[in-house]
């Protein structure tokens, strides 16, 4: 059974990112008040400061038409607070919190409209490092021996007709995402990856997941494929299905 896809959790990143500004914005105010010398620069902060947390509130349609500018100005949040967050051990739960609030709202904006030409990017890393099976030029050439998760995604894509390309260099995945021209991308990556994925493709809505890394980066790497099925579930128009297949059945 396909598990619900859990909430999205962004509450770090939604303090920051919408406490701060408003902050600024009350305190430029309150100064514009008592030093009316300046008033004008105060109340022009305070404009700015005001402006930094609308955007924030930016939902469904007018969210999506804004989402390029929208992810650009959150990742230069994103980068200035990274090095905070690492210091305190944070950097991870930082990223990704910023990946959950954009999640959210692609969610929201998906739930009435959900996306019909969705493609998945997978990184390499998924595969068993000793594995040869040639998957990145077809993923059913995996042979199905059930060590890493590449098996229950060919019988995943193959059952609900998932578009997926599976690549080894970010670059490639970008380029890959940009000829196929889909209407929504679900990523699944390590954090670092998922953040500049989402900048350099800002203009595709994406939704994104971050990898487990069990053995560290780049090796062995794991995803829950029900996850990705629920968030397919949930976000993509369905194909007409077809039975689960295996090399077995069809043999
Ligand atoms: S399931 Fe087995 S054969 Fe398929 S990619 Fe993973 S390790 Fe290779």
């Amino acid at each position: 059974m396909t598990p619900t896809l859990p909430p999205e959790r962004y509450a770090l990143f939604l303090w920051v990112r919408r406490g701060l500004p408003l902050v600024a914005a009350i305190l430029a105010f309150a100064l514009a008040l008592l030093d009316h010398a300046h008033r004008g620069w105060w109340v022009l902060a305070g404009v700015i400061g005001l402006t930094l947390v609308w955007t924030t509130f930016q939902r469904g349609e007018a969210y999506l038409r804004a989402r390029p500018s929208f992810i650009r100005w959150d990742a230069r949040w994103v980068k200035a607070f990274r090095p905070l967050a690492r210091r305190l051990g944070m950097e991870d739960a930082w990223i990704l919190a910023f990946c959950g609030f954009h999640n959210a709202r692609v969610r929201e904006a998906m739930m009435h409209r959900k996306a019909r030409k969705a493609l998945i990017l997978l990184p390499h890393c998924i595969q068993l490092a000793r594995c040869k099976a040639p998957i990145f030029d077809d993923l059913s050439a995996c042979y199905e021996c059930g060590l890493c998760p590449v098996e229950d995604f060919l019988h995943a894509t193959l059952e609900h007709r998932w578009e997926s390309r599976i690549t080894n260099r970010s670059h490639k995945a970008y380029r890959e995402a940009r000829a196929y021209r889909p209407d929504l991308i679900v990523a699944v990556s390590c954090t670092d990856r998922l953040l500049k994925g989402m900048v350099k493709v800002a203009d595709v809505p994406a939704y994104v997941m971050p990898l487990s890394l069990p053995h560290g980066m780049c090796v062995d790497t794991q995803f829950s494929v029900p996850l990705l099925t629920a968030a397919m579930e949930a976000l993509v128009e369905p194909k007409p299905r077809l039975e689960p297949v295996s090399r077995e059945a069809s043999a």
